[in-house]
């Protein structure tokens, strides 16, 4: 065609289903010296599931009461956990609810007054970090079982935890393998999530540098250290906890099927076609179209 090089990859990415925001975004993308991949909701499906409901001995509740507990405090939030929390509720055919003074904190959990108590619910490293309340028996079985562990507390006593599992996306695997082939170098992983589960999932793909327990200006953190080394960095992620890593980036990628608003609207690029495998196909596409620019 004639069209300018740049402009043309920029076709040929939407027809991967990647919209480039700019003809720089397109250039920068094979530009990458490394890429690094958030999990949930990014290496995962970003469906997950509620497979274990253990309420606390000392705490009174059943299954039943602990879930709906859980899901009334999840029910105002977007995150991919939290909607798994209250479909499981409602699966079991539970009245949720009604949440108010709801808060989130993105990289840890949420808390609301339910009924009159205050309920979080949240990664046990940051609502329990040195195991006060007792509850890191269940939490670390879980995740050795490759689980997310959920704490869950009425008025600050341990109501019970859950277990939450996702998915890997089908493409991962194959993802991994492309972006170390064009990069020379494995992805790294940038998880809120536990180490347990994180590790479970990165050595099935291949992925030895493993970041867990971040916060969302932790994994801004982590970019900038490696930029700083002289490496540019292209992130992946897709919630509100990765905006800021997307924004340290040399190059921010937003899964767009499941992200969040936050995270579409500061990454340089989003995936509109729920297919991670896209990912290298547009780095391929940014580099030759450079060799053609040059
Ligand atoms: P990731 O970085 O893998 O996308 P997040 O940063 O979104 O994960 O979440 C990190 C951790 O914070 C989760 O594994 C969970 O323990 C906790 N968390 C965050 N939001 C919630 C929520 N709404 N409900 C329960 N736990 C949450
Ligand atoms: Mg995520």
């Amino acid at each position: 065609s004639t069209m300018p090089p740049l402009l043309s990859a920029i076709a040929n990415a939407g027809r991967h289903g990647v919209l480039a925001k700019s003809a720089v975004v397109m250039e920068r993308l094979g530009q990458a010296d490394m890429v690094a991949l958030d999990k949930t909701g990014t290496l995962t499906e970003g469906t997950p599931r509620v497979t274990d409901i253990r309420p606390a001995p000392a705490s009174g509740l059943d299954e039943d009461t602990l879930l709906v507990l859980a899901a009334a405090a999840e029910h105002p939030s977007e995150h991919p956990l939290a909607r798994s929390v209250v479909q499981a509720a409602r699966e079991r055919g539970l009245a949720i609810a009604e949440a108010t003074d709801f808060t989130s904190t993105p990289g840890a959990g949420v808390s609301a007054t339910i009924a009159g108590s205050t309920v979080q619910v949240g990664s046990p490293a940051h609502l329990d970090p040195t195991d006060r309340l007792g509850a890191a028996g269940d939490v670390r079985a879980l995740e050795g079982e490759g689980r997310t562990a959920v704490l869950v507390l009425r008025d600050g006593a341990p109501a019970g935890v859950l277990g939450i599992a996702d998915r890997l996306r089908p493409d991962a695997k194959a993802t991994v393998a492309a972006l170390t082939e064009l990069t020379g170098r494995a992805p790294a992983l940038l998880t809120g999530d536990n180490e347990r589960a994180a590790r479970r999932l990165a050595a099935e793909l291949g992925i030895t540098d493993v970041r867990a327990g971040l916060l969302p200006q932790d994994k801004a953190a982590a970019v900038r250290e490696w930029e700083a080394q002289g490496l540019r960095v292209l992130v992946v992620g897709d919630g509100v906890n990765d905006a800021p890593a997307l924004a340290a980036a040399h190059t921010g990628i937003a899964m767009g099927k499941a992200g969040s608003d936050l995270a579409l609207e500061t990454a340089d690029a989003v995936v509109v076609r729920d297919e991670l495998a896209a990912i290298p196909a547009v780095v391929a596409l940014s580099r030759r179209a450079r060799r053609l620019v040059l």
